[in-house]
């Protein structure tokens, strides 16, 4: 559904009432098109005190593809390296590199500090490290104008160039809907990216609940990014299904992701095994629980959770997921805040939470793959088309852009955990919510 608001706000006459009554003025997002694939300006590298890697971090910001400098009249994206900030007083260099920049920071800017993880031996450094992330979350409230400001933590043992697949992602249009969010890699390798046009060429990708929304749009993406791409919904959508794999030159595998036999079935589907398998079907069926049947309680559950960690299990064990492979499975904000009339919902999206930080690690030492989620705020689509007027303007604008998200700013996310070179992006539940208030 269209945000006539947003379209408004853009107007002479719109921006002339939010000036004059404070109402929300969102800016129009800058997201990812073959026009306008990279940020507009230059990359402005900055370190607050010593760097815990002198030297390292420059090519890999050069890596980017930016012109990477240490002074910008109107920078399009910034880098703080707080990777030496491990006092309280050291967080003073914090303020001085960013205070005098910040204001000079091109519309739909990109802002990342980079850190490190704060230590369970050291709470002088544990304070300081995280003292950037509420920074990070303050910074996105209030930078404005369409720009966001992230915290990437470097884990004990990763090195600058863990963060090349990260940095490429959050310092371009593609992460237009990701703000005030704390990433963490790990010191697993983190693989390489050896085609930026396309990076995901030569592997299979399974998106289920591939037929329309957000999983449409998950499809499209990762075989714009070279994947082979195998569509998977309900025998019931079968003719959408088709058409949107027709579209997209993938295949179309008509599941119902419970049924008993849904991974043999994916498997068989996927002879040369798969690289890259994106849980993403999900269903509502709310009603507050004094009024919830038990078939609405496990129909929510079965699908949005059960069959997620029935199909990873069965997938993983048989060996269907190659080495270097990606898992990524799909929360949500009602699964961090949880929601009125969604204990079921809820419940399922955060047991997602729960699956992919503790599955991650193993999953990367016994098979190489890599277990992310998305968890996705207010994004327009049919589901939330479908919610009440004012809950679904308060929805919208409650968040630090102050608009909805579109589908394929989850994709974006999707395909940058899907990356070859993204391998220390492990156990990682990234919100694509605009920095909605709700659970923040
Ligand atoms: P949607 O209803 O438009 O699409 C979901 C798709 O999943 C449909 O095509 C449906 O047929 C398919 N599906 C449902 N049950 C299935 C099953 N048993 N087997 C196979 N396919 C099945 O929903 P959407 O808005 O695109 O949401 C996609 C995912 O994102 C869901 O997991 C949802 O919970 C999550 N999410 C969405 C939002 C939002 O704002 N739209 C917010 C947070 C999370």
């Amino acid at each position: 559904m269209a945000d006539r608001y947003l379209h408004f706000t853009g107007t002479a006459a719109g921006r002339f009432l939010t000036r004059r009554t404070g109402l929300p003025a969102p800016a129009a997002l800058r997201r990812w098109s073959a026009e306008t694939p990279a940020l507009d300006g230059p990359l402005l590298h900055l370190t607050a005190g010593d760097s815990a890697w002198p030297g390292q971090l420059a090519p890999v910001l050069e890596a980017t593809g930016l012109k990477v400098t240490d002074s910008a009249e109107r920078p399009a994206g910034i880098v703080l390296d707080a990777t030496g900030v491990i006092t309280a007083a050291g967080l003073a260099a914090v303020h001085a590199a960013l205070h005098p920049v910040v204001r000079s920071l091109a519309g739909n800017g990109r802002v990342v500090v980079l850190g490190t993880t704060p230590s369970p031996d050291d709470h002088h450094q544990a304070a300081a490290q995280q003292a950037l992330e509420g920074f990070v979350r303050s910074l996105g409230k209030e930078i404005g104008r369409g720009s966001t400001a992230q915290l990437v933590r470097l884990a004990p043992g990763a090195t600058p160039a863990s963060a090349g697949s990260t940095l490429r992602f959050l310092l371009s249009p593609r992460s237009a809907y990701v703000s005030g969010q704390v990433v963490e890699l790990t010191a697993d390798a983190p693989g390489e990216d050896t085609d930026e046009a396309a990076p995901l060429s030569g592997r299979t990708a399974l998106v289920t609940g591939a037929a329309r929304g957000i999983g449409e749009a998950v499809a499209s993406v990762l075989a714009r990014d070279g994947a082979q791409v195998i569509c998977l919904d309900v025998p019931r959508m079968r003719d959408e299904l088709a058409r949107t794999a027709d579209r997209l030159g993938a295949s179309a595998l008509p599941l119902d992701i419970t049924a008993p036999d849904a991974a043999e079935r994916i498997a068989a589907a996927a002879p040369g095994g798969l690289d890259v398998l994106v849980h993403n079907a999900g269903i509502t069926r709310d009603r507050r629980l004094v009024n919830m049947a038990a078939d609405r309680w496990a129909a929510v559950i079965d699908v949005n959770l059960e069959s997620v960690l029935r199909t990873t299990d069965a997938l993983l064990e048989s060996g269907a997921v190659n080495r270097g492979g990606r898992i990524v499975a799909t929360a949500s904000i009602a699964g961090i805040a949880g929601n009125a009339g969604q204990t079921n919902y809820a419940a399922g999206k955060a047991g997602i939470i729960g699956m992919v930080r503790s599955l991650a690690p193993r999953a990367a030492s016994a098979h190489g793959v890599t277990v992310n989620a998305v968890a996705p705020g207010f994004i327009e689509t049919r589901m939330t088309a479908a919610v009440p007027l004012f809950i679904r303007e308060a929805g919208r604008r409650m968040n630090s852009l102050s608009q909805g998200g579109l589908p394929v700013d989850v994709a974006e996310t999707v395909a940058w955990f899907a990356r070859p070179g993204s391998g220390a992006v492990n156990g990682q539940v990234v919100r694509v919510c605009g920095q909605s208030l709700l659970g923040a």
